[in-house]
């Protein structure tokens, strides 16, 4: 069995927990269920045949014992009758004597010294008949019954189980044979003689210990040899199992050992065969992909000398457009802008293909990113009012430091405040900074368009768009949020988002300040308390950022941080 499935069962203060440990290992082990089935199988065979064994010897040795005491018997009342024949005493005195000697050869021919002798109660009244008999160990034993059926059967022979004293005065099993004796002179006489069976008993209990012990033995030793065959069978299951294992997590080189032509043999066989077409395969798959990243990358850098020379004309056409007749100013107006997204959609496909390549380096330092999302909605400020958007900054937390690349995280924050504003259908957007033990987290939300739980899913993807034939207003490439996502995850953070179709949607970025990423608990909710709202209530934001609040929260942000630090 797993280390797993020797988990202390029995431990102290567990056993409530038992049942459900061992249903628990039940399920799961299946060497611990060849085992028990095994065992319970065999037992219950076991106990069968046993007891089976056990009854047919106790009635083969008690009839055994029975017709011997039944022929002892037989001999001792001839015995007894032939001395009693062969005598002609008649007075009383040498009628006991007479008796006294039948009774001693019955003693010796029977070999059993318990005896009873009875005159039989109808026989007439003699002064000179010899008295009854009883020795010690048949007080009480024989039952009227048995002696009525000696008394009604003159020449008969009957018998009864009784219990009876043994050598060592303990009662056991016994049986009392019952006959008659013709008396001289004095009449009939009840002759019983009883045998005690204890040795019998004895050997019958001997017997059944022995097997009893046999039976355990015998069911340990198969329990001990299924769980030898299970483990030689199952071992290699057990391997192929974590071989499989290890596969899916990405070791790719790893295969089962291939040993002997069975069963299992086979099983290894194509277990191996089919990890090595998946290797082949993933490696195809992976080449190709860095084929591929590297085309992108090549050909983003290949096009950024002729984009130069075109924006460097472009430039020196657009600054001269007031020269030129009205068509050709707007062309040349045109050209700038385009020019301009183009160097955009390069650089963002630069990006991409640097973190395709691995390449990307964190340049941390320690940042407020209370004072960050206030630069950044300052530098969108205008945008913002030109789309009728008003911006607010609630930050009830998140004012120390954080250790992270600012370039970076303003590049998130920007691209979600623009695709808020883009979205917002002119309504507020609010940017909340927040943080606790575990994390720092900033999120924007906006109260416009939304999208669908479809559309949320796929937010990420690159050059993926909920509407690619809306007008662009603010230019983007398609690759903004995917690019936000890479930065997020450079961080070890986590971007994510809550959406719904005409009430708007929530982006938020979380980053861990421990290193147990299971710890990290996000400071801010990603569904807002407010769902089906339109716009943010009027009291719970901070009025949209000017420049000079910025200021005097920076001011006072520092001076907390210094209280602080001190
Ligand atoms: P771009 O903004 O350049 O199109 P992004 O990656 O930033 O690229 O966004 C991808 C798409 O996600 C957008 O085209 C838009 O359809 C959707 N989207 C992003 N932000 C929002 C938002 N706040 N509200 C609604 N849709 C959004």
């Amino acid at each position: 069995m797993s280390a797993a499935d020797t988990s202390p069962l029995f431990a102290a203060g567990s056993w409530r927990e038992t049942p459900r440990r061992l249903a628990a290992l039940w399920h799961r082990s299946l060497q611990f269920r060849t085992v028990i089935i095994t065992l319970g199988l065999s037992g219950l065979a076991i106990l069968v045949i046993g007891l089976y064994i056990s009854f047919s010897i106790a009635s083969n040795l008690f009839q055994d014992q029975r017709e011997r005491a039944l022929a002892a018997s037989n001999n001792a009342t001839a015995a007894a009758q032939s001395i009693l024949e062969s005598s002609d005493a008649s007075d009383r005195a040498s009628l006991q004597a007479v008796m006294g000697s039948a009774i001693e050869a019955a003693v010796s021919v029977s070999g059993s010294a318990d005896y009873g002798l009875f005159r039989d109660p109808d026989a007439a009244a003699n002064p000179s008949a010899p008295p009854d008999r009883l020795s010690r160990n048949l007080g009480g034993v024989i039952s009227p019954e048995l002696r009525e059926q000696v008394q009604g059967d003159p020449g008969g022979q009957y018998w009864q189980s009784v219990s009876i004293p043994g050598t060592d005065g303990e009662r056991g099993p016994g049986i009392v044979v019952g006959s008659d004796l013709e008396v001289p002179t004095a009449g009939r006489y009840e002759l019983y003689i009883g045998y005690s069976l204890a040795e019998a008993e004895q050997t019958l209990a001997f017997m059944q210990v022995t097997g009893t012990v046999g039976a355990v033995a015998l069911l340990a030793l198969l329990s001990a040899i299924t769980l030898v065959v299970v483990r030689w069978v199952i071992e290699p299951i057990r391997a192929a199992a974590t071989t499989s294992r290890r596969l899916a997590a990405g070791d790719l080189g790893v295969r089962m050992p291939e040993k002997g032509e069975d069963e299992l043999a086979t099983l290894a066989a194509s277990f191996n065969g089919m990890a090595d077409s998946l290797q082949a395969r993933i490696r195809e798959l992976a080449e190709l992909s860095v084929m591929q990243q590297r085309f992108v990358s090549d050909v983003s850098h290949e096009l950024r000398t002729p984009l130069t020379t075109i924006r460097l004309a472009g430039d020196v056409l657009y600054g001269q457009r007031d020269d030129f007749p009205g068509p050709t100013s707007r062309t040349v107006e045109l050209l700038h802008q385009q020019t301009d997204r183009f160097e955009q959609l390069l650089g963002d496909l630069l990006e991409i293909s640097r973190y395709d390549a691995g390449s990307v380096t964190l340049a941390t330092e320690p940042t407020n990113l209370v004072h960050l999302a206030g630069d950044a909605i300052e530098s969108m400020h205008e945008l913002a009012r030109e789309r009728g958007s008003e911006l607010r900054l609630e930050a009830p937390g998140g004012h120390l430091d954080a250790e992270v690349d600012p370039r970076r995280i303003r590049r998130i924050v920007r691209n979600l405040i623009g695709n808020a504003i883009e979205h917002g259908e002119g309504r507020p957007i609010v940017v909340s900074v927040d943080s606790n033990e575990t994390a720092i987290a900033l999120s924007v939300r906006d109260y416009g368009l939304g999208m669908s739980e479809d559309d949320a899913a796929r937010v990420f993807d690159r050059f993926w768009r909920a509407d690619p034939s809306r007008m662009r207003g603010i230019g983007g490439t398609g690759l903004g949020l995917a690019i936000s996502l890479e930065d997020a995850v450079v961080h070890g953070g986590v971007l994510d988002v809550w959406s719904k179709p005409g009430r708007g949607s929530v982006f938020r970025l979380t980053l861990p300040r421990t290193s147990d990423a299971a710890q990290v608990v996000s400071p801010l909710p990603l569904a807002p308390d407010d769902p089906d709202a339109e716009a943010p209530p009027r009291t719970r934001a901070v009025p949209a950022v000017d420049a000079d609040e910025v200021d005097a929260q920076r001011r006072a942000d520092d001076r907390a941080r210094e209280v602080h630090d001190a």
